[in-house]
């Protein structure tokens, strides 16, 4: 099913009557979800994530925009009648139900129509327990699962009725490590046999990037950029979005453009054209760095932290806008702690202007 959101806006009212202001949780949002694709609608804490989430299901009204599922018009459509499948960050299993129960209970709700036989509603719910892989525990109760395991139960309470669309807020904040990044596997293994569109939500850039056909960044409301996980990685349009994405993070310096040439403090990092003498904000990805002794660009050595395929060079400079400058160089490559500095030549493609004032990019050629 093709989920499409045309203008999608939610103005909350102010509650605090003194400075009056409204909230825009979400500004103008449009977006086409192709069928069967996993979008992650990544932002940090208080973006509007969630409350994108819930207008596409019908929890909460729009101010303004419109929403489609294939070419239904489902704006006005209540929450029951989308053919959504919602799943939450608190798992919100029923306590006193077994899990056997807790997945029937969407589908003993059913009316007219829709209504199933005893029959066919334990073949689904057996069908959906299978697909999270949580058939031998149909009996326990929730208390008697681990985090991991409630979580496939709201899945699975979620597959049941066989959504259109499947929307997921923040669902695995509440598992630990491990089993974050085994239940995250689970879910995209899930759509793709299911082949159901799902919105997955998440503050978590790692887990967005890792699952998603395509990510979608926001940033108090306003969408900043749509694109593949890679594509957006590797051409962010602005410091934010460049900054959001990517562990370790881009390394972000001040520096200027003078004269098709640009400048951490008085070296000469990069040769370019098309761009105007200014002052800029410069990104550099970690895997942006090659060391070379005649290399352009000089930073204090601090550490080296070796980490299995890959070394991590810690330095610090004083253009650089975070406390260090984090390299990742092949450990095939030696770096002479006893040397005190460290000498880089930049990747181009992994090297990005950035407006000091909009925090726009700002596109070059090199020389
Ligand atoms: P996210 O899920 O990305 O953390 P939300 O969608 O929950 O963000 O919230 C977006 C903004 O809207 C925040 O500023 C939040 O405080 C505000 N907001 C969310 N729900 C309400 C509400 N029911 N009433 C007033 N403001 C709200
Ligand atoms: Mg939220």
């Amino acid at each position: 099913m093709k989920v499409v959101l045309q203008n999608l806006t939610k103005v909350f009212p102010s509650r605090d009557k003194k400075s009056g202001a409204d909230v825009v949780a979400v500004s103008d949002f449009t977006l086409e979800i192709p069928d069967g694709k996993l979008i992650g609608l990544l932002g940090p804490s208080g973006c509007g994530k969630s409350t994108t989430l819930y207008m596409i299901s019908g929890l909460q009204k729009p101010t303004g925009g419109k929403i489609f599922f294939g070419d239904d018009d489902v704006t006005e459509l209540s929450t029951e009648n989308r053919g959504i499948g919602l799943v939450f960050q608190n798992y919100a299993l029923y306590p006193h139900m077994t899990v056997l129960q807790n997945i029937l209970f969407p589908l003993q709700n059913l009316k007219g129509a829709d209504k199933l036989s005893k029959d066919e509603m334990l073949k689904r719910a057996h069908e959906a327990a299978q697909l999270v892989q949580i058939d031998e525990l149909m009996e326990r109760k929730p208390s008697e699962l681990s985090g991991g395991q409630q979580q496939r139960v709201a899945i699975a309470r979620a597959l049941v009725k066989m959504p259109r669309v499947l929307l997921l807020d923040e669902p695995l904040s509440n598992l630990d490590a491990r089993l974050r990044l085994q239940t995250r596997e689970e879910i995209r293994r899930i759509q793709k046999e299911t082949k159901i569109t799902t919105v997955f939500v998440t503050h978590d850039q790692e887990e967005a990037m890792s699952i998603s056909d395509m990510i979608v960044v926001m940033k108090l409301g306003v969408v900043q950029q749509t694109g593949k996980p890679q594509e957006v990685y590797d051409d962010p349009v602005n410091l934010f979005v460049a900054k959001f994405l990517g562990t370790p993070p881009i390394n972000v310096l001040e520096g200027r453009v003078e004269g098709g040439k640009v400048y951490i403090g008085d070296e000469a990092v990069l040769e370019i054209s098309g761009v105007e003498d200014k002052e800029v904000y410069i990104g550099i990805r970690p895997e942006g760095f090659e060391l070379d002794d005649n290399g352009p660009l000089t930073c204090e050595l601090v550490n080296v932290e070796v980490m299995g395929r890959d070394v991590s060079v810690v330095s610090k400079h004083p253009a650089s806008l975070n406390p260090s400058i984090r390299s990742i160089i092949d450990a095939d490559n030696k770096v002479d702690l006893g040397a005190g500095v460290v000498k880089y030549r930049v990747k181009p493609h992994k090297f990005f202007l950035f407006d000091k004032t909009t925090e726009e990019r700002i596109r070059y050629e090199v020389k």
